[in-house]
């Protein structure tokens, strides 16, 4: 029996969660803030396991039309490799802009005809009704979804802001460098700096190829970075790394680079009576494992198949599905963020002389794969997936 289900934003969870119920046989309203709604940002990762679930939203070939296979993580602190993982041969990363991951995931939702309500912003709800500020609520339904993000309204989530975030922007890739168009690359400077090109592909409506390219700063820093002298920024840049200039060389102000703040938290419990909370509006990390994006579409895809047992404690069944692998990456994610964006000196020590040396080991290389392609565990606890 199909459900009335109601979701909040119609970002990255939303829109996977939309297209999954919908092709399930529920009827999927989405109440997005924005009247035309669109991703806030510059590029992602999705790793091996979200672009299975983009495979099962059908999906999958049109976001590889436009991302770059991501077959390597390189990293270096001056001449010391500090990063190095591989993916495995037949599972490469997809690195995409947030526009193009938007685009496909909006054409499953209008494929699978979610009905999309635009510009209704929501303050809060009333058992099964979505409440707008003065305007009519949106509903009744038998199921909410909170897919609104970091900013959630109707999550209890209190996040702890981290001390460092970044600057970001898209660029054409250069003709004039040799960085590989198939490798995010990462240089480090202790753990106070921290830049990266990562290819993405092409954007939805032309062919060019084009890079995010990042650049890491204290929190301090990045609410002036208007201000920066951004001629003096690009010869920092150039003396850090010259291999990033070409990139930068186009930019014209401090305007084109988007400053992006990251926290970390988790809730215990990721519903609440008739409301499931998904994506970052139920637990937040820090882009360094890259794997925000893949969880959203993970917790859409277990909503789902919770769901498919009936309503009766499928709320239960979905939290019990994900707990785990989201505890680990949690995990993971508050112990390897300190080592490359913060003010300790003894962290990006032992990042570059114990665990740098030891990751070139089987099986710790083997395991590092797994956990970059977001199935060190089994993603959906229960369930033989991917
Ligand atoms: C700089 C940066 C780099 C990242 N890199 C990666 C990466 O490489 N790989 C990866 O997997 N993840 C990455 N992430 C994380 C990833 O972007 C997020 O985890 C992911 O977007 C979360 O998806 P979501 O659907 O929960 O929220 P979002 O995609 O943020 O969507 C939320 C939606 O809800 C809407 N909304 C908000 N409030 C309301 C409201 N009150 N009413 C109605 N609508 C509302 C918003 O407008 C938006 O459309 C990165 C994040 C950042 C900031």
């Amino acid at each position: 029996m199909g459900y009335r289900i109601g979701i909040v934003g119609a970002g990255i969870g939303g829109l996977a969660a939309a297209a999954l119920l919908a092709r399930r046989g529920h009827a999927v309203t989405v109440v997005e803030r924005f009247v035309s709604p669109g991703p806030v940002g510059s590029g992602l990762i999705v790793q091996p396991v979200g672009l299975a679930v983009l495979d099962a939203i059908g999906a999958g070939a049109d976001a590889r039309d436009f991302g770059a296979p991501i077959a390597r993580m390189l990293g270096h602190a001056g001449a010391r490799r500090v990063l190095d993982v591989r993916y495995r041969a037949n599972g490469p990363g997809l690195a995409l802009h947030r526009s193009s991951l938007f685009a496909v995931l909006w054409q499953a939702t209008q494929a699978a005809d979610v009905n999309m309500v635009t510009g209704a912003a929501v303050v809060g709800r009333r058992g099964g009704w979505l409440m707008r500020r003065q305007a009519a609520e949106v509903g009744p339904f038998d199921l909410l979804v909170d897919a609104s993000g970091a900013g959630s309204v109707l999550s209890p989530l209190k996040a702890r802001a981290l001390p460092f975030g970044a600057v970001w922007a898209t660029v054409i890739w250069p003709e004039d460098t040799s960085l590989p168009q198939d490798q995010l690359t990462q240089r480090y400077f202790r753990a106070v700096r921290m830049a990266g090109v990562l290819p993405i592909g092409r954007l939805p409506g032309d062919a060019v190829a084009r890079a995010a390219v990042f650049w890491s700063l204290p929190v301090s820093a990045l609410e002036c970075w208007a201000q920066v002298d951004f001629d003096g920024w690009k010869a920092e840049v150039a003396e850090f790394w010259p291999a990033m200039a070409p990139f930068v060389e186009g930019l014209r102000g401090a305007s084109d680079l988007t400053p992006a703040r990251y926290s970390l938290g988790g809730l215990v419990r990721p519903h609440s009576e008739g409301l499931a909370f998904i994506g970052d509006a139920a637990y937040r990390a820090s882009p360094q494992l890259g794997q925000g994006a893949n969880m959203a579409l993970l917790d859409a895809l277990a909503l789902s198949l919770a769901l498919d047992q009936g309503l009766d404690g499928a709320l239960a069944r979905y939290a019990a599905m994900r707990r785990w692998h989201r505890r680990l990456y949690q995990g993971f994610s508050a112990l390897l963020t300190p080592m490359y964006q913060s003010h300790s000196r003894a962290l990006p020590s032992l990042r570059d002389l114990v665990l740098a040396p030891l990751a070139r080991v089987a099986p710790v290389r083997q395991v590092l794969t797994a956990l970059v392609s977001g199935d060190v565990l089994a993603p959906l606890a229960g369930l033989n997936w991917p």
